[in-house]
């Protein structure tokens, strides 16, 4: 027998073939499994590299991202500032992953990580928005997903890890793409434990959840199937998420008691002397104020467990939306509510106006639902439900003005036709 038949080799690494390294012959070579492998670490590295080239373009300075959510974000400041940091900061990462910086000296070869962000505020103050608007500003995928319908493994409802399917949904199965994400899970408080919190409405189960959170928000390889395919076939995929981005919000209710609890000296004026506040209104500039002041204890206590909170070293509050931030929000953001209602009363040819008057008092009403600028919506729809009914079938209807009577529902609705700016006989009509 002719032996050197026999001996057959890895072209690559030059192992030779056995009972346990079988290897895969090419037209002029082998190839064993090792091999294979490695090389599908090189190719889908190049595939990274390529799409983190087309992530990013110039890279901008907080300052300037800063300005870029001042255009659709009314408010929030702080939060604002300290998003475009952690932005500016995921930024480098990214370039600095892609080769993009030139090399530092030796005492830099360190790698970078990321800071997630804990966001807490009233309900309908910014905090999905500044995330999502973030996110399209540097063009990665993003996900929003609800911490109330998750669950620990094993139990009813849509896994952790469901967060990264729908992630990678979004990037069109690219996982390159889909590492280099932002997620943001809302209601986070609703996961708090019940021990050492009075207000949560979560038991043991939202400890679990937030256990199962930790190994996806610390960075770790996740297997995940991808929507659309069989479970059965296996046909799982790894997801780094050592760079996602995520950032957490809720709305923390009651949480300012515990914080004032540690920041106000005991025995505080008591008896006769005392400030008689209402304990539930936790709306005043002080309550404001106390949201500022929160730290990691403040959380632990409310409920969250230590390990979660170090997970998110950046923590940062809004603030609850005074009536003159509501009529900002309606009107000056560059897709402000009243400009898209604008703009579906111009597909009929109408011209749809709002007095200051009338802005306030729909920002008067909206507050009225607590629910913060996601009230306006609701506020606006139900003011011009019945002229989106009837205009497009009136051809005799250009205008259409909205007063503060209306929007207290004392008037109805004024609809003219203006012929001609020129001309002073318009027709007025009130419906
Ligand atoms: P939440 O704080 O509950 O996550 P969202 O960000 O989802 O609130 O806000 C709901 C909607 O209200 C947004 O889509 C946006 O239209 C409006 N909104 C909320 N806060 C602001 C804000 N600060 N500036 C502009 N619009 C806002």
């Amino acid at each position: 027998m002719d032996k050197d038949k026999e001996k057959v080799s890895c072209s690559f690494c030059g192992v030779e073939k056995s009972a346990n390294t079988p290897l895969i012959a090419g037209l002029d070579g082998f190839i064993c499994e090792a091999c294979v492998t490695l090389a599908n670490q090189v190719v889908t590295s190049w595939g990274r590299k390529r799409e983190l080239e087309k992530i990013h373009g110039p890279l901008p300075t907080p300052s300037a991202i800063k300005q870029h959510l001042d255009q659709y974000v009314i408010s929030q400041d702080e939060a604002k500032s300290v998003l475009s940091v952690a932005v500016y900061n995921h930024y480098k990462r990214l370039k600095s992953e892609s080769g993009e910086f030139p090399s530092l000296a030796d005492d830099y070869d360190v790698e970078l990580s990321k800071s997630n962000i804990l966001l807490l505020g009233p309900s309908g103050t910014g905090k999905t928005l500044l995330a999502s608007t973030l996110a399209k500003m540097i063009g990665v995928p993003f996900v929003v997903a609800d911490a109330t319908t998750l669950t620990q493994a094993g139990y009813v409802g849509e896994d952790v890890e469901s967060v990264l399917v729908r992630l990678l949904d979004v990037a069109e199965g690219n996982v390159g793409r889909a590492e280099w994400g932002i997620v943001y899970i809302d209601e986070i408080d609703k996961l708090a434990r019940s021990s050492e919190s009075a207000t949560s409405v979560r038991d043991v189960s939202g400890e679990g959840v937030q256990q199962a959170l930790l190994k996806l928000v610390e960075g770790s390889k996740v297997k995940v199937s991808p929507k659309g395919r069989s479970r059965e076939g296996g046909e799982q995929v790894d997801v780094d998420t050592s760079n996602i981005l995520f950032i957490v919000g809720g709305a923390f209710t009651g949480v300012e008691k515990i914080i004032e609890k540690r920041v106000k000296p005991k025995g505080g004026a008591i008896g006769f002397h005392a400030d008689v506040t209402d304990e539930n209104d936790t709306d005043t500039d002080e309550n404001k104020q106390l949201l500022h002041e929160i730290n990691s204890d403040d959380l632990r206590y409310f409920g969250l467990i230590p390990e979660f909170i170090g997970r998110f070293p950046v923590v940062c509050a809004l603030e609850a939306l005074d009536e003159d931030a509501l009529v900002k929000i309606l009107t000056e953001p560059r897709n402000s509510l009243i400009k898209q209602y604008q703009k579906l009363f111009a597909y009929d040819n109408v011209r749809l106006e709002f007095t200051d008057e009338a802005i306030h008092a729909i920002a008067r009403k909206a507050m009225e639902n607590d629910t913060g600028a996601r009230g306006l919506r609701s506020v606006l729809e139900s003011l011009l439900r019945q002229a989106m009914y009837d205009i497009p079938s009136r051809s005799d209807v250009n205008h259409c003005l909205v007063n503060a009577g209306v929007v207290e529902g004392n008037e109805a609705l004024e609809f003219s036709l203006i012929p001609d700016a020129s001309d002073e006989s318009a027709v007025s009509d009130k419906m």
